[in-house]
């Protein structure tokens, strides 16, 4: 059985000798949770993709404390990644860089490029630097699925796994990191987070591609259906509420949420209307919806401009996207 841990120093020494024996643990980060293993223990990390259900060839973030700490699994040449770091790091920010080779490939889905991120939230540095070497995780949500911002969602989904979930609260950013691919000369976004391409490109001083979705093999969680209720879920425009709700029971999630709707069989999941409270409470509202146990869910989509907002609607679009 999964069993939640409170934020310990006791528990943290217990879950860092349990990621030492091979095992898995999952860990609250500021962005969602995490389901842990040492990046060097190939067995382990092959447990995670069994939890999880993760395709073999999706590569996980292998998480250090800071970019000395990344060249023990990522080569680290010329200035960019350093700029970088000091930058945003500790932080939502995730850089694609060449692997070095004693990482194994079952850490990077067979690719020779290794993602590295240093976590702010206490508890995620606190369980490195008691493990002393780079874990990698993924979010902790069975694959597909929405991903894990409080301890309880992980219970949710891997509560029949013998896992301890080291309990840090709600996530602060509630999304996944900003995913940077720097593997190559130019700077591509492959994963829209808190960080934006023109924060990025000030640091850099050139362009910033963003290609959200571009390749299932460069980042096959940025192409996909992803971060799906499992109930049929849609997207719409506000202005369409009324009528999609006419049709039948349903749960619709909405920033700021709606105003009666007269008659009509509506559970009303509301969501704040300011973009990082937004972002830190929407994946308990599609949990919610879920637990709603209606026979689809319709999302009305947020129109706020920014970066928070991009990375939100990303999220949301492939929630809704048929499977
Ligand atoms: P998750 O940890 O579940 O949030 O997923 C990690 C994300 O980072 C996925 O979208 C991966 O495809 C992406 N990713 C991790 N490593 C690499 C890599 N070496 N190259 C491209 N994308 C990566
Ligand atoms: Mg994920």
């Amino acid at each position: 059985m999964a069993s939640i841990l409170p934020y310990t120093h006791d528990n943290i020494t217990l879950a860092a000798a349990a990621l030492e024996r091979g095992e898995v643990v999952a860990f609250a980060t500021e962005t969602v949770y995490g389901l842990g293993a040492l990046t060097f223990r190939e067995q382990a990390i092959e447990r995670i993709y069994e939890l999880k259900g993760r395709p073999l060839n999706n590569p996980l973030i292998s998480h250090v404390l800071d970019i000395q700490h990344a060249r023990s699994v990522a080569v680290i040449e010329g200035w960019r990644p350093a700029e970088l770091a000091m930058a945003f790091w500790p932080g939502p920010l995730t850089m694609i860089l060449p692997k070095r080779p004693e990482v194994p490939l079952a850490a990077t889905g067979g690719l020779e490029t290794i993602a590295v991120r240093a976590p702010k939230h206490s508890l995620a540095r606190a369980l490195l630097h008691a493990a002393g070497t780079p874990i990698s995780a993924p979010s902790a949500n069975r694959s597909g699925r929405v991903s894990a911002t409080l301890a309880s969602h992980v219970v949710e989904d891997f509560g029949d796994a013998d896992l301890m979930v080291l309990d840090g609260g709600a996530c602060r950013f509630g999304i996944e990191s900003t995913v940077l691919d720097l593997s190559g000369d130019r700077a591509v976004v492959l994963r829209l987070g808190a960080v934006g391409a023109d924060a990025i490109a000030a640091v850099l001083g050139t362009s910033v591609e963003v290609t959200p979705g571009a390749g299932q093999s460069a980042s096959p969680g940025s192409s996909e259906k992803h971060y799906a209720p499992r109930t049929p879920s849609m997207l719409i425009r506000r202005s369409d509420v009324e009528r999609e709700t006419a049709a039948g029971s349903v749960v619709v999630i909405a920033a700021g949420g709606l105003p009666s709707l007269a008659g009509a069989d509506v559970e009303v999941i509301a969501l704040p209307e300011d973009p990082d409270a937004c972002a830190a409470a929407l994946y308990e509202a599609l949990r919610a919806a879920d637990r709603a146990m209606k026979p689809r869910i319709l999302i009305v989509e947020p129109e706020g401009e920014g970066v928070i907002w991009d990375a939100v609607r990303d999220r949301l679009r492939r929630a809704a996207m048929a499977s």
